[in-house]
């Protein structure tokens, strides 16, 4: 059987959905399929909510493809299908001299998840963000495999690059590879006493890699407290080496309560030393630090998660410290929360960065959370930011309205490639991405 009935959920467990899905093994089958039946692919499912979800439809499992095809050394252009997972494609690489300019949080993600979230990564101020790198996709629609670059094909490229997967199912790209000193990074960690100390050290930080891990229950003189890591690409071999682990079943509702929340920052907080410290890793411990524990996601038990992730303008630094000593007052967030300042580097209509502060908090799936999403969200609204989508599950279509000011351009491209609205997920019916009016 082709297709196999299965409830499958996003990242988070929090959504999940039951639905047909195939897991094509070659180029030739998923054109004949999607001739067949247009539906949506997705990857490896790292998006949190329910961005790679289609209830009661058909979906494309696209991790079977996972092939290079080619890799022009002259140029550093490297032809993959899009099911390969961007940290083996690091790692392939890395150590010959190339990487991928751009490489989100986890190497789990698929080429064609990173285009079709237009993802970013600790480098985002400087390399942008990986669609900018991506010089041509191929594209199937309606079973017709199509080779689209930025130059033939501008305002369907650009509906493509972080358009959810609604132009068509992505099968192959070429990305233009950065050149790199090796696989291994030296990386600096010290302690930041509070918000303002963040925005400073961010504005002083000359480093490729930039991130911040930032305690989300700490208040009063602490709020914004936490730990800044600088990192740059090197060579060599490393000092230090973290170990791979498994996370082997759901943790119990108390693992994550505000207590042991708390006490767990404080003691990962002091793992730096007041005087900070260096090391050199392997790349992939600093580029996706969780990749290390198989299944982390079970430590939320089997309610599963919800993340909220926004990004608001350099100049709206106050709507973080109250974002913060909401969710500091809530009881509610985990360990998991980063902070981090973006440049201006965006590929498509519907990109997420845009130049500002991106936070990110994990919230368990409990009573009192989506409320206090919600809320984070209405901020992050009238500050003039937004919420990014490979991360939602809760949002709805009144809070995100004009929060993506090319939504309709977005929208009327994306109405001609799919008129039939074959590609549509759970993510874009919930929020009704497609129904924007008024394209320029
Ligand atoms: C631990 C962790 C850290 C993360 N850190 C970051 C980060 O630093 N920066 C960042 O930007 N994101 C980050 N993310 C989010 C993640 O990078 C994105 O959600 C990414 O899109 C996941 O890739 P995937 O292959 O799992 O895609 P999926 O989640 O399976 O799908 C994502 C979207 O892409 C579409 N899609 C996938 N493949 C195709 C295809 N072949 N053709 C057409 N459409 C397709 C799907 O329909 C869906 O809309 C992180 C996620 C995790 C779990």
């Amino acid at each position: 059987m082709v297709w196999k009935t299965l409830e499958y959920t996003g990242w988070g467990r929090a959504r999940s959905a039951t639905g047909e899905v195939a897991r094509p093994e070659r180029q030739s089958a998923l054109k004949r399929m999607v001739a067949e039946t247009p539906a949506p692919a997705f990857g490896m499912r790292r998006s949190y909510g329910d961005a790679a979800l289609n209830s009661d439809g058909r979906a494309y499992d696209m991790t079977r493809l996972d092939r290079v095809l080619s890799f022009d050394e002259a140029t550093g252009v490297v032809e993959v299908e899009a099911g390969m997972p961007i940290g083996d494609l690091g790692r392939a690489f890395a150590a010959k001299g190339w990487i991928p300019p751009v490489m989100p949080g986890t190497g789990f993600a698929t080429v064609g998840g990173c285009i079709a979230n237009d993802v970013h990564g600790k480098n985002h101020h400087v390399a942008g963000s990986f669609g900018q790198h991506v010089t041509e996709i191929t594209l199937i629609q309606n079973g017709k495999p199509r080779k689209i670059t930025p130059k033939s094909t501008p305002t369907l490229w650009k509906a493509t690059v972080g358009g959810l997967g609604q132009t068509g199912v992505i099968s192959r790209a070429k990305i233009a590879m950065m050149k790199c000193k090796g696989d291994m990074m030296v990386l600096t960690e010290r302690r930041i006493d509070n918000l303002d100390e963040f925005l400073v050290a961010f504005d002083e930080s000359r480093t490729d890699y930039t991130v911040g891990w930032i305690d989300a229950t700490a208040k009063g003189d602490a709020l914004g407290r936490g730990i800044l890591e600088e990192g740059e690409i090197t060579s060599g071999v490393p000092n230090r080496k973290d170990k791979t682990r498994e996370v082997p079943f759901n943790a119990p509702s108390w693992a994550l309560s505000a207590p042991v929340v708390r006490l767990f920052n404080e003691l990962y907080f002091r793992r730096v030393p007041a005087k900070g410290r260096t090391s050199v890793k392997p790349i992939e411990e600093p580029f996706f630090p969780l990749d290390a524990i198989h299944n982390w996601n079970r430590l939320y038990g089997k309610q599963g998660f919800n993340q909220f992730q926004c990004v608001v303008p350099l100049e709206k630094t106050n709507c973080l410290r109250i974002m913060l000593e909401r969710i500091g007052q809530s009881g509610l967030a985990s360990p998991l929360a980063v902070l981090k300042k973006m440049g201006t580097g965006r590929g498509g209509y519907m990109s997420f960065p845009m130049e500002g502060y991106t936070l990110a908090v994990d919230f368990p799936n409990r009573a009192g959370a989506e409320f206090l999403i919600a809320e984070l969200t209405d901020m992050a609204r009238e500050a003039g930011g937004r919420i990014y989508f490979a991360k939602d599950g809760v949002a709805t279509p009144e809070q995100i309205a004009g929060m993506y000011p090319e939504q309709a351009d977005w929208a009327a491209a994306v109405a001609k490639a799919d008129p039939d609205r074959s590609y549509e997920t759970d993510l874009v019916r919930r929020l009704k991405l497609r129904d924007a009016k008024g394209a320029k």
